[in-house]
């Protein structure tokens, strides 16, 4: 489903230029959950960035449910991005001034989808990672790991093919860390296909895949048989 070849990315500044990714060839296929890990500045999140149609690259190419997303137009990229694509950050990026049920409906009312169906739609999505007592509360008024799940439900809300996550728990607790872990490997049981970048090496246990990164490059691609956290309630 994700297909690149010999990807370069090249960040000008100035004079300078700095490479951050140097041809670098992956595929992941669908129902898989895979982390990337490397030090800070190897190129995960411009990875993850060109992975998720955020960002441009320089050479190299990119197929997503086979189709050439390489020199596409931004207004075909931010289609096939708001059809395929689901994204979680680690600083959440839920609009504070809108309730919880409204920051999760959001992509449905770029997604043109009818108002009652994006209800119906967002309350599902916010059931699957155990907020549906919540809808009415502002982001401000919820916990950190509470918000994140909000950013959980409204990237999974569109049905995305695949989920990517750029260090979702890294101002998370280890407690909350886990439930977030927990609700990802359910999301993976029902066939999301997820990418996440982690720092921290127990995170990565709970995925079937880890690439490792080092200095813009794939350093080890190794398939793992994931610690699996029991379907218990999330509170
Ligand atoms: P971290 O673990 O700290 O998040 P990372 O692996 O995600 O690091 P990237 O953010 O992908 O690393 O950065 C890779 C390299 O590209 C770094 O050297 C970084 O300084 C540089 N870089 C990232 N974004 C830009 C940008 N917008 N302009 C210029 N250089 C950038
Ligand atoms: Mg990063």
């Amino acid at each position: 489903m994700i297909e690149i070849t010999d990807i370069e990315k090249i960040y000008r500044m100035g004079g300078e230029t700095l490479t951050a990714l140097n041809k670098v060839s992956l595929s992941i296929q669908e129902g898989e959950f895979t982390s990337i890990m490397g030090p800070s500045g190897s190129g995960k999140s411009t990875l993850m960035n060109i992975l998720g149609l955020l960002d441009r690259f320089d050479n190299g190419q990119y197929f997503l449910n086979g189709t050439d997303v390489s020199s596409i137009s931004d207004t075909e990229r931010a289609h096939i991005r708001n059809k395929e694509i689901g994204f979680v950050f680690q600083s959440f990026n839920l609009m504070s001034r809108m309730n919880v049920l409204e920051n999760v409906m959001l992509p449905l009312v770029y997604g043109k989808v009818p108002r009652k169906e994006r209800k119906e739609r967002a309350i599902d999505a916010l059931e699957k990672v155990g907020l549906s007592d919540r809808l009415n509360h502002l982001t401000n008024e919820i916990s950190g790991g509470q918000k994140q799940r909000v950013a959980i439900a409204r990237a999974i809300v569109n049905r995305p093919s695949v989920l990517m996550a750029d260090e979702p728990t890294g101002n998370l607790d280890s407690k909350t860390t886990e439930d977030i872990m927990r609700i990802f490997q359910d999301l993976n049981d029902e066939g999301t296909t997820i990418v996440m970048v982690t720092h921290e090496p127990e995170m990565a246990e709970y995925t079937k895949r880890t690439i490792h990164f080092r200095d813009g490059a794939l350093q080890k691609d190794e398939y793992l048989v994931p610690k699996r956290l029991s379907k218990a309630e999330v509170r």
